[in-house]
């Protein structure tokens, strides 16, 4: 006897929602029963959705935050921005929380990672040659270094300050203000206001 399972279309579906971060078979099955509870437009819509977002959705070709297409990022088209001010971050989910704290009028640039010799992260998988260009197209900038306080992240920014002390800009980095062992995506914008405002240069 054939033991009874979920009709294969079911299973598929809860196979992928496995593979989701932070989801176990149990959620995923939750997640299926919803879907299939809810109607077809909720369904519909989410697939719809999740097709746009991984077709359309590109990297800024300047400074690697999300874009659509070949289309620079709404920071780098916008030329109000101050082009003088460079913050450099690890990943481009901590552009919003550096944006939403008000303080900051510069633009960014997102590595892709941080330094991590033992994970196999080593400094040519990183954005840093593009960085350097960005600093030698304006000459006399400030690039402020605006990543985690773990070692990694202090790892990173020793070795971006070695590279960058040989073109002519000056380098800040966020001093106080962020929990120790964190990235900057955990801060609240308060803790990134002062952290901006009180970068020191190293
Ligand atoms: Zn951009």
């Amino acid at each position: 006897m054939k033991a009874q399972d979920y009709p294969p279309a079911m299973r598929e579906l809860i196979d992928c929602l496995c593979r989701l971060p932070g989801t176990g078979r149990r959620s995923a099955e939750r997640l299926t029963l919803w879907l299939l509870q809810h109607g077809k437009t909720d369904a519909q819509n989410l697939s719809a959705a999740l097709i746009r977002a991984v077709e359309q959705i590109t990297a800024c070709p300047r400074c690697g935050f999300y874009s659509t297409g070949e289309e620079l990022c709404p920071a780098c088209a916008d030329p109000t921005r101050d082009a003088s001010l460079l913050c450099v971050v690890e990943q481009p989910t901590d552009v919003l929380p550096i944006e939403r704290s008000g303080s900051f009028h510069g633009l960014y640039h997102c590595l892709g990672g941080k330094l991590s010799p033992l994970d196999g992260v080593m400094p040519e998988q990183l954005s840093i040659p593009k960085l350097m260009e960005r600093v030698k197209e304006q000459p006399g900038c400030e690039v402020i270094l605006a990543l985690g306080s773990d070692v990694e992240g202090d790892a990173t920014a020793l070795y971006l300050a070695e590279q960058l002390e040989k073109l002519p800009c000056t380098i800040s980095r966020l001093a106080q203000g962020m929990p120790a062992g964190a990235g900057l995506s955990q801060a609240d914008s308060i803790t990134l206001l002062r952290a901006i405002q009180g970068r020191t240069r190293i």
